[in-house]
């Protein structure tokens, strides 16, 4: 089991790596488009910096930016996966080696102590989801999720009987309110749910998780996120809060049915440095990288 347990942290290791060092493609190419719709001088001179900071992260292999996020780990584990429990051991070993050979800059801090961890980990750092699948594989997405597109992070119970007006009113003000902070042109995760809980984490995982340029499958909820991704760009924040035409590269939405008495709206940013790689790891020990980087 120790090879098996050493091939498993090779692999985390080699996905962090990908992620900070190098951009998603999906990624990239919005970037790019948003430099193409730009016309103030000024927005497209930081598209530019934005895109030419992601091939010199690629020429150098060094994460292309300072804050290297907290990491979230999105796997997909086999019901006969053979470590199922050495996971979070090795989760958290890969993000202690990647923050000592990539390296990271450590983010995780006691928030009752004021002491940076040094490692990246801590108590619920990194933040692993599990999701049980038949198989005996892994497939495993890891984020670096940044601290100032983290930091507008907003709830808004709304008022059952306003619908959708709700969900609107709460993105808008979150997007006005946050400003530059996120670092825009951003990607935009609304969750609508029962619970807030609910309601963030599907939010989180819309802005994170889902291709830029995709739609909903719900051709209601695609309908509402290009009338939204309108909405949010007709705000002129642009990139890095200099003005603009493009402010979020998308608005994603994602739903849960709710409560009769609740209505809850979640709403998430992921930064342009939007850093995430997916992979698959075989019982055998062998894995790949499956997500696609420039
Ligand atoms: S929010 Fe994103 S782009 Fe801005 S500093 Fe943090 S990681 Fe970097």
């Amino acid at each position: 089991m120790a090879g098996l347990e050493d091939s498993l942290r090779g692999f985390l290791v080699e996905l962090i790596r990908t992620a900070v060092t190098r951009l998603p493609r999906d990624v990239y190419e919005a970037l790019e488009r948003a430099l193409e719709a730009e016309e103030n001088p000024v927005a497209r001179r930081q598209l530019e910096a934005m895109l030419e900071n992601v091939r010199l992260a690629v020429r150098l292999g060094r994460p292309l930016c300072q804050d290297t996020g907290t990491p979230v780990f999105y796997l997909r584990v086999g019901d006969g996966f053979p470590l199922r429990s050495r996971l979070y051991e090795v989760v958290a070993e890969a993000v202690r080696e990647a923050t000592r050979v990539v390296p990271l800059r450590p983010n995780a801090v006691d928030p009752l102590r004021g002491r940076n961890s040094g490692d990246n980990t801590g108590r619920y750092v990194p933040w692993v989801e599990v999701e049980l699948v038949p198989g005996d594989g892994l497939e495993a997405v890891f984020v670096a999720k940044g601290g100032g597109s983290e930091a507008p992070t907003r709830l808004v119970m709304a008022l059952p009987l306003r619908g959708w007006e709700a969900v609107r009113e709460a993105v808008l003000r979150a997007v006005a309110e946050a400003g530059p902070k996120p670092c825009p042109p951003f990607v935009v995760g609304v969750g609508i749910a029962a619970g807030g809980d609910q309601a963030l984490s599907l939010a989180k995982r819309a802005a994170l998780l889902r291709p830029l340029g995709s739609r909903h499958p719900d051709p209601e909820a695609a309908r509402l996120e290009e009338e939204l991704l309108e909405e949010v760009n007709r705000l002129g924040l642009g990139p890095h809060g200099f003005g603009g035409r493009v402010t979020a590269l998308d608005l994603h939405i994602e739903y849960g049915f709710r409560h009769p008495a609740t209505y809850a709206v979640g709403v998430v940013f992921s930064c342009w440095a939007l850093r995430r790689a997916s992979g698959v790891f075989e019982p055998d020990g062998s894995w790949r990288i499956t997500s696609e980087h420039i």
